[in-house]
């Protein structure tokens, strides 16, 4: 992926930076050297965003000069994992009495901020998307941000107009923010569930499903039964908090959403990453034994998750077979054509191979289909077919 260039920054910015972080201007030099902090570009290009985790600096974290200091919004923190729910859950939440238990909806994350009074939105790798941030600006209550220059909202963006994961499951005309987190600028410390609750609310925000509070004791049963539950909606599972938001959060998923990420990996297995395809994999291994599945469920999950990975396979090689490109259909919705443009721009920027229609009337807005180009399998496939070894 381009990463932009190496840019020649400004002496004097090096040494504010460094006192800030409390690094040696030296080593702020070779962070820009290396692009593992970089900056966004055009009219964002005072954003500087970090490309990889730094001193346990969130990767994705961005900041930028405001008065005679600097601001710094938090990268969204990687979620970990649990494989089974008993006993993780009482592992990781030793000592609590309840933990909370909401939707993990499968869009892409996204933060929106006040950023020296623009409200721009901010992809986890910590570049500012322009449909992103139009999107926020049409749908989202702006008074929030005058009210709360220093609070940001951590949100998945969800539905079918959607570039990066679009889903038709949650039953949304078009795309819309679901917000999960509210977090304070500078320290990312989040708010306790029931005052971001109440923010959300007074705002009119959109906010994922709260399942409610379950005692830590029983909290793996309800879990599951919950998780059978989305999966039959094909919804993609569920993400534990503490209340309070001290300790960080566990996600566990659905089989259904395992089998519908792998139905994506293989219909394009050469982009996907391995480790994406294999921990997927064992996943439903584990969920199998821990939920004491008889031989009739068992062939079931079987039966689906070799389907999810041969089916598409077999799809994406037919196609090439027969002379056809893979590519990926998309489509965004903007009130601005000139939003596309811009989005244009920086999917080229971002390395990714696209090709956009032009845009159709819809209402007061255009929908724009988008063609992304997965050259990368089918290169591979092609090579096969012509006689090339793995
Ligand atoms: P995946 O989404 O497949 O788990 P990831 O690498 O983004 O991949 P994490 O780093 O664990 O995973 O982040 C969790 C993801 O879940 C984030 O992308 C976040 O936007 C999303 N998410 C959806 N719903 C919630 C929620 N209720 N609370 C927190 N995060 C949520
Ligand atoms: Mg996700």
């Amino acid at each position: 992926m381009n990463k932009g260039e190496n840019e020649v920054i400004d002496p004097g910015f090096v040494a504010r930076l460094a006192g800030f972080l409390g690094f040696d201007e030296e080593r702020v030099q070779h962070l820009f050297e290396k692009n593992y902090l970089a900056k966004n570009w055009g009219k964002h290009d005072y954003l500087f965003r970090f490309d990889k985790e730094i001193s346990r600096i969130e990767r994705g974290t961005v900041l930028y000069e405001k008065g005679d200091s600097f601001e710094v919004i938090m990268g969204f923190p990687k979620i970990r994992r649990a494989m089974v729910l008993d006993p993780t859950l009482k592992k990781h939440f030793n000592g609590l009495e309840k933990v909370a238990v909401e939707e993990k909806m499968n869009g892409y994350n996204v933060r929106v901020a006040n950023v020296k009074g623009d409200i721009v939105a901010i992809t986890r790798s910590g570049y500012v998307c322009p449909y992103t941030t139009e999107r926020a600006n049409v749908k989202l209550n702006l008074k929030f941000f005058d009210d709360f220059p220093n609070l940001v909202l951590y949100g998945e963006m969800v539905g079918p107009d959607n570039p990066y994961v679009p889903k038709e499951i949650y039953g949304i005309e078009s795309v819309e923010f679901y917000i999960f987190d509210i977090r304070e600028k500078n320290s990312g410390n989040p708010l306790p569930l029931s005052g971001k609750k109440k923010i959300l609310e007074e705002y009119g925000f959109l906010q994922v499903e709260s399942f409610g509070e379950f005692p830590l004791q029983t909290a793996a049963e309800e879990i599951a039964e919950i998780i059978r539950e989305l999966g039959k909606i094909e919804h993609e599972g569920v993400v534990i908090k503490d209340p309070d938001m001290v300790l960080a959060p566990l996600k566990y998923t659905s089989s259904q959403s395992n089998c519908s990420d792998l139905r994506h990996a293989f219909m394009f297995y050469n982009e996907a990453g391995r480790d994406f395809m294999l921990s997927r994999i064992v996943r439903e291994g584990f969920q199998t034994v821990e939920w004491n599945e008889n031989e009739a469920e068992f062939e079931k999950r079987y039966m689906q998750l070799g389907e999810s990975i041969l089916n598409p396979l077999r799809e994406s090689i037919r196609r090439v077979k027969n002379g056809q490109r893979l590519y990926e259909e998309v489509r965004i919705r903007v009130r601005n054509p000139r939003t596309a443009t811009e989005f244009e721009n920086y999917l080229k920027r971002l390395g990714v191979d696209a090709i956009f229609e032009p845009p159709q009337p819809a209402g007061n807005e255009y929908l724009i289909n988008i063609k992304k180009v997965n050259k990368s399998t089918n290169d591979k496939t092609q090579a096969i077919w012509e006689g090339e070894l793995w």
